[in-house]
């Protein structure tokens, strides 16, 4: 019995899943591993559309509610708003009429051309030369750090720094490592604590602090372009892409509202889903987000949807840069 158990697997499926994309690119460096190729983005929307089950998100979050989950349904969700989305997954997805959720930061008070991650990223891995010893006050903690022999960036640096994923690879070099602890302080910080200590980092890099436009965000213009379009729906992501867990509510509510509001405004119709940035959230995210009147709430947690699931915590799977073929193996598994 025993081995029989062991030899046929109980198949629980299909599960209803949500895909998790942010960028629809080919950066130079993927630490997060958030981006797709447009040629390999392309493939996955071919073999969507051949399954023939992805619908809008809301009505996942309807079929929730009504205790009505059909398993075989599939959505896509985009994280952030890079220009990418605008530029290349709309016209894909209007072309295999497939829908999608945008999660969009953006308020009325900061104007975000790029995001301080992706400037992180730029000024420790790739600037051509850095001074070797980094020290700096960074929320109670002297960040004291001795880069050694990896002042100038050599070619052999810059090749492991591109080929780097840090969620399945320790830091590679001295600079990962110091990319890699200032990432984990900056994510917690409020935005305008993070673009104090940005500017302070990029100062201390001797590169241009203007110079922040590589990793280009939605404008407004083309965000009321894309709501424009029936297939496509936009939702909540806060006002400056905010560690909702990590805050006091006063904050996680300013956070949610103004982006509500901004986005309510440019769509002109209400934002009733918000995913949470990082997928950090606790109980009075939870507790904000059903007063503010929304209807689901999703995360980064990579497991498909029970009908007893909360629509405040709906999990989702990030996809990552894969082709066709292996893109259709890996969503068979999410769903089984
Ligand atoms: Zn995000």
């Amino acid at each position: 019995m025993l081995k029989l158990n062991g030899l046929f697997k109980k198949s629980t499926g299909p599960h209803v899943v949500i895909l998790m994309y942010h960028r629809i690119a080919q950066p130079i460096s993927d630490v997060w591993d958030t981006a797709v190729s447009p040629q390999n983005f392309e493939q996955h929307l071919q073999h969507l559309q051949k399954l023939g089950n992805v619908v809008p998100l809301s009505l996942i979050t309807d079929s929730i509610y009504a205790g009505q989950l059909n398993g075989n349904n599939i959505a896509i969700t985009f994280d952030d708003g890079y220009t990418d989305n605008f530029t290349i997954a709309r016209p894909l997805l209007e072309q295999y009429g497939l829908p999608a959720t945008f999660f969009i930061t953006a308020g009325n008070h900061k104007n975000i051309k790029e995001y301080w991650w992706d400037d992180l990223e730029r000024t420790i891995l790739f600037t051509e030369r850095l001074p070797q010893r980094f020290l700096m006050s960074i929320s109670n903690e002297e960040v004291d750090f001795d880069i050694k022999n990896e002042v100038d960036l050599t070619p052999k640096i810059r090749a492991r720094h591109c080929g780097w994923h840090a969620s399945v690879q320790p830091p590679p070099t001295q600079r990962a490592l110091l990319y890699y602890h200032l990432w984990s302080k900056l994510k917690l910080l409020s935005y305008d604590e993070q673009y104090l200590i940005l500017n302070k980092i990029k100062k201390w890099a001797k590169v241009d602090i203007e110079k922040n436009n590589e990793n280009k965000i939605m404008s407004v213009d083309e965000l009321k372009q894309l709501s424009e379009n029936n297939l496509f729906t936009i939702g909540a992501h806060t006002a400056t892409h905010a560690a909702l867990g990590h805050h006091g509510p006063d904050l996680q509510k300013s956070e949610l509202t103004e982006n509500i509001d901004f986005l309510q405004q440019i769509t002109d119709y209400k934002i009733d889903l918000v995913a949470y940035p990082y997928g950090s959230y606790n109980g009075n995210t939870l507790m904000l987000a059903y007063e503010l009147g929304l209807l689901g709430g999703f995360t980064t947690e990579a497991e498909p949807i029970q009908q007893s699931i909360s629509p405040f915590k709906i999990g989702r799977f990030q996809v990552k840069d894969m082709n066709g073929s292996r893109f259709q193996r890996q969503l068979a598994s999410w769903r089984h």
